[in-house]
């Protein structure tokens, strides 16, 4: 046994856990638990635990059910909102675990964590770790008498606005304990634009680290939330002509010089291997979106004129770009922060496809665009095309196509969670097709 995994072992017997939750996510990006009584806990070590992944979306087909999930004890956590003296019992904790197939006893291809890890090895290889963080944003709501959520927002709020307006701020105060019980370190929350809207932000991490922690993040979240009678959602755009939520995804190497985004010398303090890393994400962005915007309500939220954006360009201005360049304090502190990634996406995928889209930039000496400053939602498409200003995909369907096209995204992924994941979002775009909305009612049903 590692000394890492004694100590978790020890911590399980001071702390009173009677529950360890271990922890994976399928390729949609959703949490799933296995319970074991903590007594499984040396065993979960040495031997794994193993499941039938028959289940899980995209793993695997019936005859080839057999998984193992190793958990990872760095990632030992007693759960708050499952551990408090009015819970009889003791403690659960939760590990995060990776998914071994125990047919090969390799790390199984269809595991996301894998997929991140494998992405973090190539950036090894070429002498990087790879920071990251996230800016969750998320709508909370009320709860109908039978509990279902609603979009009725419980506050009128707006951007950073105090009490006694912004009456969720309780609800983010117990929301901020809980991640701070578990470890995270906040470095600011705040109402966002539209009503009802929070971001929490957490300190940047090692990107295994920070992928984790988004995962962990939403569960914490929607649980806390739920205390209090309210829904947290991080679907995209819950509301339609206001803002939706976004996942700011912040990024930067470091090698052994420190941090290898950073130049002193440079008009926006961003080296050679930043600005190549940077044209690496433009070029594959369209490709990208099928992965950090995975679903059809995505593209509701990267419209023009509500601080997401649309069109394929980086600024060290402006919101309306894909890529910006944040003002930084101090050399570490150089980074770009990537605007497009939305909180339904799988944190693992989405990170490990933008890794490997930027340092294919840097593999290919990719040459950066000028960077655009004005505010590019006001461009006419004479202005987007003089400034060779690509668009996003448009709905799930044309990102979906992209990524089949785009054999650095898709090998991102791997063979089986690119195969899994098109067959996914092909089948998600087609139901959403032959579906008929609210909106279409409102605008025909009576016309015609
Ligand atoms: N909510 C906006 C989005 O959809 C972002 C607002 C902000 O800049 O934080 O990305
Ligand atoms: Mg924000
Ligand atoms: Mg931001």
């Amino acid at each position: 046994l590692s000394a890492e995994a004694e100590a978790v072992l020890e911590e399980i017997e001071e702390k009173n856990v009677d529950f360890l939750r271990l922890q994976f996510t399928d390729i949609l990006g959703v949490v799933k638990n296995v319970s074991v009584p903590a007594e499984q806990a040396e065993k979960a070590f040495t031997e794994g635990i193993y499941f039938d992944g028959s289940s899980i979306d995209g793993f695997v087909r019936i005859q080839e059910s057999d998984m193992r999930l190793v958990p990872d004890p760095s990632t030992f956590s007693i759960l708050p909102w499952r551990s408090r003296e009015d819970i009889e019992g003791g403690n659960s904790a939760r590990l995060i675990c990776d998914v071994h197939d125990t047919s090969t006893d390799q790390p199984f291809s269809g595991d996301p964590r894998g997929v991140l890890k494998d992405a973090l090895a190539r950036a090894e290889e070429m002498g990087y770790e790879v920071n990251a963080a996230p800016e969750p944003e998320f709508f909370l709501f009320e709860e109908d008498e039978d509990g279902r959520a609603t979009t009725k927002t419980n506050d009128a709020g707006g951007y950073f606005d105090l009490a006694p307006k912004d009456l969720a701020s309780d609800v983010r105060r117990d929301i901020i304990y809980g991640l701070e019980d578990m470890g995270f370190e906040i470095e600011a929350s705040h109402h966002e634009v539209a009503q009802g809207q929070h971001e929490i932000n957490f300190t940047y991490d090692d990107a295994l680290s920070t992928a984790d922690n988004v995962a962990t993040f939403r569960s914490v979240v929607r649980a806390i939330a739920a205390e209090h009678d309210l829904h947290a959602t991080f679907m995209p755009k819950p509301i339609p002509r206001i803002n939706g939520s976004g996942m700011h995804t912040h990024i930067s190497l470091f090698d052994d010089d420190g941090n290898a985004f950073h130049d002193e010398d440079d008009e926006f303090n961003l080296s050679e291997t930043a600005k190549q890393f940077t044209a690496g994400i433009l070029e594959h962005a369209p490709a990208l979106a099928a992965v950090t915007n995975p679903t059809v309500n995505s593209y509701k939220r990267l419209v023009p004129g509500y601080e997401a954006p649309v069109y394929v360009a980086w600024s060290d201005r402006n919101r309306s770009a894909l890529i910006r360049k944040p003002a930084a304090r101090v050399p570490a502190a150089s980074r770009i922060e990537a605007r497009f990634p939305d909180p339904s996406c799988n944190p693992y995928l989405a990170f490990a496809v933008l890794i490997h889209a930027g340092l294919d930039g840097i593999e290919q000496g990719l040459d950066c665009p000028d960077p655009v400053r004005e505010n590019i939602y006001e461009f006419d498409e004479a202005k987007r095309e003089e400034y060779g200003i690509d668009t996003l995909p448009t709905n799930l369907g044309e990102a979906v196509d992209e990524l089949e096209k785009d054999e650095v995204v898709s090998d991102a992924l791997g063979p089986h969670i690119a195969e899994k994941f098109v067959e996914a979002k092909r089948e998600e775009f087609k139901d959403y097709l032959v579906d008929v909305s609210q909106w279409e009612l409102d605008r025909y049903l009576e016309t015609f």
